[in-house]
């Protein structure tokens, strides 16, 4: 696709926000998955660079966080089954996937999991030609109603070597679950498993390796978690911008203030930067250099940082209006908190990269 991110911001503003408006907030909108697969967004998610994914990310960021959260989502549930999957379980879901006929979601974290998501307790025991899949998943995005998850179990007491990953469909007896509502609506909840019977050809990589697929799919999707930051402060200076020029206070546009304008070049400034360290990311992640983590650590940990400090700015130079339920700031201030939060919290990042400095220097 030509220019990706130009094309999706268009998308984004133009195409998206009615099919998301329709939709039930933070319910998973199935015509809007449907409609990310028809102009061909999901195909690219899944045949195209890490370079693109972020593209995709930050241009739909920019107009309709619902579409770019849709879009991420599909991408982050179904990639170990594009990565990892046998043959016939990519051809089963794959296609279906990037046509958005049926929707994706990745199931690592659970209630006494989630930053150490390697002492996951989900218990895969081993029958004779499967598994059986017992315990608890939560904050699940697109849980309970995707068609299909990526999960991560226990096969081994072995820490993090000790964890398969398995592709389990919504239909599988003794699987059900309930949504949960967060700040910013956003399509998640909990998964119980109640020994879900899994097949061998359901798992995704080999037996014990499923940590790895874990943290190879968060490789590349960190850096897009940044680019989705990068697209939503990107909106949120656009709109301080053009707001700043029209406001007057004391006799002049609110802009001929240094103490606005100087707020928003130091925003612009971090926006920039934060573009260039998704990239350099996403460019290193296509060019296969590897190890990618202290890159894509980086490029998460400072892109939401940012973006969070940028939504802010653009809400005080807003004044009262921007916190008005239904103001484009209103909504942005809800939606640039939990990108801090998940894929691992910007804690987990700076750990990240500080094992990488140490390793570097050893
Ligand atoms: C909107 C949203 C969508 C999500 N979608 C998914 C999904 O699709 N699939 C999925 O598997 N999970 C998902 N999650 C869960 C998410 O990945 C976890 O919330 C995250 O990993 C943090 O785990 P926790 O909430 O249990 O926090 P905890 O692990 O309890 O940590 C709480 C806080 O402690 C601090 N902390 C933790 N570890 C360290 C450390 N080593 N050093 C310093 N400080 C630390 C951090 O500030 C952290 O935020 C989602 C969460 C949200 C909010």
């Amino acid at each position: 696709m030509a220019d990706v991110l130009e094309q999706t911001r268009r998308l984004g503003h133009e195409v998206f926000p009615p099919i998301a408006a329709r939709g039930q907030p933070g319910r998973l909108n199935r015509p809007l998955v449907k409609a990310l697969g028809e102009h061909g967004l999901l195909e690219l998610v899944f045949a195209g660079s890490a370079v693109e994914l972020c593209e995709l990310r930050e241009g739909l960021a920019h107009g309709c966080t619902e579409a770019e959260t849709a879009l991420a989502l599909q991408g982050l549930g179904g990639y170990p089954i594009l990565s990892r999957g046998r043959p016939e379980l990519r051809e089963e879901w794959i296609p279906r996937l990037s046509r958005g006929e049926a929707v994706a979601a990745f199931a690592l974290s659970e209630p006494e999991a989630g930053s150490d998501a390697a002492n996951l307790g989900l218990q895969a025991k081993r029958e004779r030609d499967g598994f059986r899949l017992t315990g608890t998943k939560l904050w699940i995005s697109n849980a309970p109603e995707a068609d299909v998850y990526s999960v991560f179990a226990r096969t081994s007491d072995d820490g993090a070597k000790g964890v398969t990953a398995f592709a389990v469909p919504r239909e599988s007896e003794g699987l059900s679950g309930e949504h949960l509502d967060l700040l910013a609506p956003h399509p998640i909840g909990r998964l119980d498993f109640d020994g879900v019977r899994v097949a061998r050809e359901q798992m995704l990589g080999d037996l014990n390796g499923g940590f790895a697929v874990a943290m190879d799919t968060l490789d590349l999707f960190r850096p897009s978690v940044g680019a989705f930051a990068v697209g939503m402060a990107q909106a949120a200076l656009d709109a301080a911008i053009a707001y700043t020029q029209e406001r007057e206070a004391f006799g002049r546009p609110l802009s001929h203030f240094q103490a606005v304008s100087h707020q928003l070049a130091e925003v612009a400034t971090e926006i920039e930067a934060a573009r260039l360290l998704v990239h350099e990311a996403a460019t290193r992640y296509d060019a296969g250099i590897r190890p990618v983590r202290k890159a894509s650590a980086m490029a998460k940990l400072f892109a939401t940082e940012a973006a969070q400090r940028a939504v802010d700015v653009a809400v005080q130079v807003h004044g009262a209006r921007a916190l008005e339920r239904g103001h484009l700031l209103e909504h942005l201030y809800r939606e640039v908190r939990a990108p801090r939060i998940y894929e691992g919290a910007s804690e987990v990042q700076r750990e990240i990269i500080a094992r990488e400095l140490f390793k570097e220097t050893r």
